[in-house]
């Protein structure tokens, strides 16, 4: 019995592989975006019980093609418009694939040398094109919720060190993290799943721009202090999930510095438009953080997963996390063990498409790239401000347009008019939107980020909403006077 199948088998499986990514990518358009599926209807077609037998790969990438690609959402479609579009790109996807052949589990630099050093390399070579300073370490994690959490666990250590040996009962004072309210969820999972409790989580309110108020969070902090907590951690988010907003890191960082918070800066989405300078500007202040998530899998690129936390002491996260049992021992000195740094033990290589992603663009390939988004949504905004029936919702600083269909009388019955366009505009196949609320109003988002997309994207985008919106008004009532 062979173990691993024959190389001649895995050759040309890899080949047939390669022709039907490239064959996919080119053609990624003939599927809908959204697949036509209901839930459980993929289950129902795969077998109950796992083969007794082998199965030969064409038969298995037969079904592959058969099965699960048509039934997928296409994130690499170019009208993927929905959540924060991001774009799975050729120097990313051959990576993953080289990544998958060498196998190595980065927890130790013994355990993967080149793995190690690359991960340092390419983050730092993000940091430059963040233009942060030399101080800041990077390392990858899977998603910004893992980021944000290991920043906010060394956060919770620093405002009590005797946390990490006595748990929560070791805590004299509740510990109280603060973000805005259009901050990600991403903040609150973290404070939950540290032990810390959602009571203890700030969201203070935004400005007419959906921007942190910083004298918000002052009279936020001061409150806790008189009630005996402990303000221990503000997030600032550049580029918000709903509306892609900026915080003003810059007040922010003075507010954490005077009173002695630690600061992460939330860049999951907005960190990627960074790489240009006119955005890096409006983002003045990261440079003051103590850590910082970027997510490369949102809008510089890289498939997902692929999230670097930037500490400027990766010290205060090593206190946090390093932990090291003598079956882990090394004598590597000088070296970096990527386990010290966060929860997971074994890590899979994602460097690999960091780097190959950057290389194969260039920085100056990336800045074009981000550009042309940026000016994408600049004119799908200047659409919809010249649309009677129609408002924007939000200034749109990055890529995210949000706006809404307007003139009913009844403030519900327009949130369903909404809610409704939304819907028929996504059963039509090209598009895919999706939606959040700002003060309570139900807002369409259009999020550009994916590669692909193009202004005829964005175009029919726009013209869905207009005919949907037409089509579906005589349903819903009184006009506004
Ligand atoms: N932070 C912001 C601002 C986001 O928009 C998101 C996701 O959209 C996240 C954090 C969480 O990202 P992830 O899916 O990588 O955990």
């Amino acid at each position: 019995m062979s173990r691993d199948l024959p190389i001649p088998d895995i050759r040309s499986a890899l080949h047939e592989a390669a022709e039907h990514v490239a064959d996919y990518l080119a053609n990624v358009e003939r599927y809908p975006v959204l697949p036509p599926v209901s839930p459980g209807e993929v289950a129902a077609s795969l077998p109950e019980a796992p083969p007794r037998h082998a199965e030969t790969l064409p038969d298995i990438l037969a079904d592959y093609r058969r099965l699960i690609e048509p039934n997928v959402t296409h994130w690499n479609h170019p009208g993927f418009m929905a959540y924060l579009a991001n774009t799975g790109s050729g120097p990313g996807i051959l990576a993953e694939l080289l990544a998958a052949s060498l196998n190595v589990n980065a927890m130790l630099w013994r355990t993967a040398p080149a793995a190690t050093e690359l991960e340092e390399r390419a983050c730092d070579w993000l940091r430059q094109m963040l233009d942060l300073p030399a101080a800041f370490r990077g390392h990858i994690n899977d998603t910004a919720s893992t980021s944000t959490f290991l920043a906010l666990a060394a956060a919770r250590d620093r405002a009590a060190p005797e946390g990490r040996r006595l748990g929560l009962t070791g805590l004299s004072r509740p510990l109280v993290v603060y973000c805005s309210d259009q901050a990600h969820s991403s903040v609150d999972k973290a404070w939950i799943a540290l032990g810390l409790g959602l009571e203890q989580v700030r969201r203070v309110a935004s400005d007419e721009a959906l921007r942190l108020r910083p004298d918000a969070l002052e009279a936020a902090i001061e409150q806790d202090l008189a009630a005996g907590r402990q303000p221990a951690a503000v997030v600032a988010t550049a580029g918000t999930t709903s509306t892609g907003s900026l915080d003003p890191i810059v007040e922010v960082a003075a507010i954490a510095r005077r009173l002695g918070l630690w600061l992460h800066v939330d860049a999951a989405y907005g960190g990627g438009a960074a790489v240009c300078a006119e955005i890096r500007a409006q983002m003045a202040g990261m440079e003051e953080a103590d850590s910082i998530v970027i997510n490369p899998h949102k809008w510089l690129f890289v498939p997902v997963d692929c999230s670097v936390l930037y500490c400027r002491d990766p010290g205060e996260l090593k206190r946090a996390f390093s932990l090291v049992p003598e079956y882990l021992r090394t004598a590597d000195e000088g070296a970096t063990n990527l386990m010290d740094l966060g929860i997971q033990l074994g890590r899979r290589f994602r460097a690999l498409k960091l780097w190959m992603v950057i290389r194969a663009f260039g920085v100056e390939g990336i800045i074009e790239r981000i550009r042309h988004h940026l000016a994408l949504a600049q004119k799908l905004a200047g659409w919809v401000e010249a649309e009677p029936g129609f408002v924007l919702a939000a200034p749109v600083p990055l890529s995210v347009v949000a706006f809404r269909a307007v003139g009913l009388a009844d403030p519900e019955a327009e949130d369903r008019w909404n809610e409704e366009i939304l819907a028929a505009v996504n059963r039509r196949g090209p598009v895919f939107l999706s939606h959040s609320k700002l003060g309570g109003r139900l807002v369409l988002r259009v999020a550009i980020g994916n590669l692909r997309t193009e202004e005829e994207h964005v175009a029919t985008a726009w013209r869905l909403v207009r005919e949907e919106a037409a089509a579906l008004r005589p349903r819903f009532g009184k006009e506004a006077v």
